[in-house]
């Protein structure tokens, strides 16, 4: 699954030539012409943020301090035009993680979006013994039901698919019939045994289709 990148951008030409480029490079991309569409689309989902400075409807500055309130880690780079006189460091203290001039300089524009979805990611040794029902992280034993620990398995094994929370109960219930809750609260339980060891959030939720783990 490609990485997605959510570019907020009010000109047509500057969103076209990111899309290009960013698809062209092998991520995804969505769009958001104004700060409120920006908001609407915004979720942790996205690998990193482009942010225009001057966007109608809800600024850039205001669109990075609601950001920051849903998500720490996403990477957001600031799109600044040359000319542009903005507050350095409004941004920086709101949780900018870097800055482009516009026009871009494509390949530097691609290397520093490339090293900051890099960073942002965690980068926990995660060990799964399924013949052992072991997992663990940086060398702590995560201590797993044997629910959990099939729930575990299974999304590591399908690293980077998103699975529903049927396709989990198939696989770890076979044929029992439960709530789909079942599965939220197991993954409840999972997350808060990992917390015990880790800040990184191994498991994702992925809003409205189900969780995933990527890969690292
Ligand atoms: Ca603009």
């Amino acid at each position: 699954m490609s990485e997605k990148i959510l570019i907020c951008e009010d000109e047509e030409n500057i969103v076209s030539f990111l899309k290009a480029e960013l698809e062209y490079e092998g991520f995804a991309t969505d769009v958001a012409y104004d700060g409120e569409e920006a908001m609407q689309k915004f979720d942790t989902e996205y690998a990193l943020v482009l942010l225009d400075i001057m966007l109608p409807k809800k600024n850039g500055l205001e669109c990075l301090r609601e950001i920051r309130k849903i998500s720490e880690t996403v990477p957001v780079l600031i799109l600044t035009a040359r000319k542009e006189v903005y507050d350095k460091v409004a941004f920086l203290s709101a949780g900018a993680d870097d800055y482009v001039t516009k026009p871009f300089d494509t390949m530097e524009l691609v290397a520093r979006i490339k090293r900051h979805i890099k960073r942002s990611r965690p980068s926990e040794n995660f060990i799964i013994n399924a013949e052992a029902y072991s997992a663990k992280i940086n060398g702590k034993e995560l201590h797993l039901t044997k629910t959990e620990f099939e729930i575990l398995n299974f999304l590591h094994s399908n690293t980077d698919k998103v699975k529903t929370r049927d396709e989990i109960i198939n696989a770890v219930f076979g044929d029992f019939y439960g709530e789909s809750n079942i599965v939220d609260a197991n993954i409840k339980n999972i997350r808060a045994k990992i917390a015990q060891i880790t800040d990184a959030h191994l498991i994702e939720t992925v809003r409205g289709k189900g969780y995933v783990i990527r890969h690292v």
